[in-house]
């Protein structure tokens, strides 16, 4: 997968260079590049922001220097023309294929977009080329936003309901949260399965040695080799702990059997004699 990321702090996707994301750029199975958008200005200053049409506190995000950037990323005719402007956080081998099926997916985060998810971060986890746009200052002007959906599949997506300060943080979030589902980022792919949100469940309590520890004990089932009990009781956590932490999940979750019910039941009654 292609990612691009364009910010006026390209020193601040530096994290992605470390741990899985980091060693899946190194061997390519990620190609990322950070570009800074102060490079798409030609004024002494760099200047990407102005103030608000109509008044209003704060500043905005010009629309030119954005639609130079992605024009570049498209491997379009960009007035920038040959202009290195990539600063690499990995591996940029300098080809510019175009997308491989489709139009690439043109992120960007915004407090006022849809909530990125699971499912959502599956979906992009299927795409050939993800493009970020990180915003600053009160956000991007709307007519370069608009203009993008003409060459970009458009998804501006918001990380949870407050406002951060920019959108790198935002774009590290959705990036690690993708990146971790294509094949080859992460050593051991079955670590991926029955984690929380995986199947719109939450993850069940989890537990290493020793197996006593200041007078606390692992489950004795856990203990037990018993595989068969081990995954039921670990079910039933998952469901117990997602009626209690996010019963809005549970709307959602199709499939469930007689047992999950009967679990449910007793959770929501209040009768805990299911853990034993
Ligand atoms: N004026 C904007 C509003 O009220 O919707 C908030 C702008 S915010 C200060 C600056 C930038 O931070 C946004 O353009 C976006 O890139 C990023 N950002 C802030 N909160 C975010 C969130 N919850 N999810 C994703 N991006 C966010």
């Amino acid at each position: 997968m292609k990612i691009d990321v364009v910010s006026i702090f390209p020193e601040y996707l530096a994290g992605l260079q470390l741990s899985l994301i980091g060693k899946a750029v190194d061997q390519g199975v990620l190609d990322l590049n950070v570009h800074d958008l102060r490079d798409f200005t030609f004024d002494r200053h760099n200047t990407v922001d102005d103030s608000p049409y109509g008044g209003g506190a704060g500043m905005v995000m010009k629309a030119e220097p954005w639609a130079l950037a992605l024009e570049h990323i498209l491997g379009g005719e960009s007035l920038v023309g040959a202009t290195s402007v990539e600063r690499t956080v990995g591996a940029d081998t300098g080809d510019e294929e175009p997308a491989a099926a489709g139009r690439p997916i043109l992120i960007v985060p915004s407090p006022a977009g849809p909530v990125f998810n699971q499912r959502i971060a599956e979906e992009l986890s299927d795409a050939d080329h993800l493009v970020f746009a990180c915003g600053r200052y009160e956000g991007i002007d709307q007519r370069v936003i608009d203009w993008s959906g003409e060459h970009f599949d458009l998804r501006p997506m918001s990380i949870g309901d407050y406002v951060l300060n920019g959108g790198e943080v935002a774009s590290m979030v959705m990036i690690e949260a993708v990146s971790r589902l294509i094949p080859g980022v992460i050593g051991n792919p079955e670590s991926l399965t029955e984690e929380s949100h995986e199947d719109g469940l939450l993850e069940y309590p989890i537990y290493t040695k020793p197996a006593s520890w200041r007078d606390r004990d692992v489950p004795e089932i856990l203990l037990s080799g018993n595989h068969g009990a081990i995954a039921r009781w670990r079910r039933d956590r998952r469901l117990e702990r997602t009626a209690e932490v996010r019963p809005d999940l549970l709307a959602g979750l199709n499939g469930l059997d007689k047992h999950d019910r009967a679990v449910l039941e007793r959770f929501e009654s209040g009768d805990d004699s299911v853990k034993e």
